[in-house]
């Protein structure tokens, strides 16, 4: 069939040989050159991408640095199993995790994505607390391997087809704009701690629970951000029964939200954290990362990969992590996402579609709805922004199907970021202008 050259060729192509299960699109976008914040597809259009390649692409698309790294390692190890050899490049990876984490002491288990870092946290904090219970929020997401489906609470579809793993149990997340208990900030109770307190007292024996699974920000479920003091409270509470905080910042981490990682807003010091998108720069690498009485608390070969600890993914990921150190881009995160956040709420003002606007750093969401009153989602809206930014050359996505998803790159260039942000702003005016055809969704 050899290779394709439209657009259209290879969508036609891909529905023949990929099933549904692996993929969701939302435009015919064949990317085929990236650079930084900027991709161009198979007919030469260009592109800004709002999404960072799903959040994977902190230090931007092809990033020199890393590119240089990776092109010196293939010529000289491209693979030495981990498992019975001890190749070099995860060592300094590890190490350099170990100075990076808020966990003490930590030990360091790698893999090859967000799910399968999450299937290990799972096992670590089962086998070192000799529990079984594991509690997670409602409209979390952790992955598609087993486990990591298991705790996710954002879709029960799968696991009703496949079955899951028993023994989990699900808490709703503070969430201020859509506040699960009906409250607003003024009549505020904290009721979602409450909530965990009172589900220790009746359907879930505390004394038997392993861990918490927490996003710091849930990501797909639209950008949602804990009130400030949420964790702190959470953890008192989890400490006093010996139940472990797993935080994922497989979306959040390295960087995305101004801070190395998204906990340290909320001054908590989980037991475990997962790892997994950024840090390979664009290669597969994941990381579990805990307390070592933790770590060692699975036998030999208990959490393994053949391939884990890669030499070329991890020298990728030691890249990344050096040039977020080296260029400051935890600071140019918080100012970024400072800066983006006031022209998204501007556009609030002058936007009806918008109705909240949230995040940290640049993990932000903007939540379209119907009605500012009710806060009905505007789900064929968002698809038609997300369409109308692709043809004016906006790569972006929608979260539970009405918020759309801003995380450029932290390396974007500020024209490029205000480029994007004009035309993010022109698709949501074409939208509620009528000038996209419903033929789009
Ligand atoms: N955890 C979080 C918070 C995520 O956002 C994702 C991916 N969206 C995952 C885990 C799963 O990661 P992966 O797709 O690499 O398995």
């Amino acid at each position: 069939m050899g290779i394709p050259r439209t657009k259209e060729e290879v969508v036609e192509r891909y529905s023949r040989v990929f099933p549904r299960a692996s993929r969701v699109t939302y435009t015919p976008l064949v990317g085929v050159r990236a650079e930084n914040a900027k991709v161009w597809d198979i007919e030469g259009r260009e592109y800004i991408d709002f999404l960072s390649d799903a959040a994977v692409q902190n230090v931007g698309h092809n990033n020199p640095r890393v590119v240089r790294a990776v092109k010196e390692q293939t010529d000289r190890l491209l693979h030495f199993t981990f498992i019975y050899g001890f190749p070099v490049e995860p060592l300094l990876l590890a190490e350099k995790l170990a100075e990076i984490v808020p966990v003490r002491g930590p030990k360091v288990s790698f893999g090859l994505s967000g799910s399968d870092a999450n299937d290990g946290a799972i096992k670590f904090a089962r086998a070192y607390t000799g529990r079984r219970t594991v509690l997670s929020y409602l409209r979390s997401y952790y992955g598609s391997t087993y486990g990591a489906m298991s705790v996710t609470g954002l879709d029960f579809e799968v696991r009703s087809k496949v079955g899951e793993l028993s023994g989990i149990h699900y808490i709703p997340y503070p969430n201020c704009y859509r506040c699960p208990f009906g409250k607003t900030p003024k009549t505020c109770r904290m009721e979602c701690v409450e909530y965990l307190k009172e589900k220790f007292e009746g359907e879930v024996h505390a004394e038997g629970v392993a861990a918490l699974f927490a996003e710091p920000i849930q990501g797909d479920a639209g950008m949602v951000v804990p009130p400030e003091d949420y964790f702190r409270k959470v953890k008192k509470i989890l400490d006093e029964h010996g139940i472990l905080l797993v935080v994922d910042e497989v979306q959040s981490g390295l960087g995305r939200t101004g801070k190395w990682f998204a906990i340290e807003h909320f001054g908590v010091e989980p037991d475990i954290i997962t790892l997994a998108k950024p840090l390979g720069g664009g290669l597969p690498i994941s990381a579990v990362i805990g307390r070592a009485e933790i770590m060692d608390s699975l036998p030999p070969l208990g959490h393994a990969f053949t391939l884990s600890g890669n030499p070329v993914a991890s020298r990728a990921a030691l890249e990344v992590i050096e040039e977020i150190e080296e260029r400051g881009l935890l600071t140019r995160a918080e100012k970024l996402g400072k800066y983006t956040k006031k022209r998204l709420e501007k556009m609030k003002e002058e936007h009806e579609l918008i109705g909240d606007v949230r995040g940290l750093g640049l993990m932000l969401g903007v939540d379209l709805v119907k009605d500012r009153e009710t806060k009905e989602r505007a789900y064929d809206e968002a698809r038609k922004v997300v369409w109308r930014a692709y043809e004016l050359g906006l790569i972006l996505a929608f979260l539970q199907g009405n918020v759309l998803r801003i995380q450029p790159p932290l390396t974007i260039e500020e024209e490029l970021l205000d480029e994007g942000l004009n035309r993010l702003e022109r698709a949501i005016a074409d939208v509620e202008e009528g000038k996209v055809p419903d033929s789009v969704l």
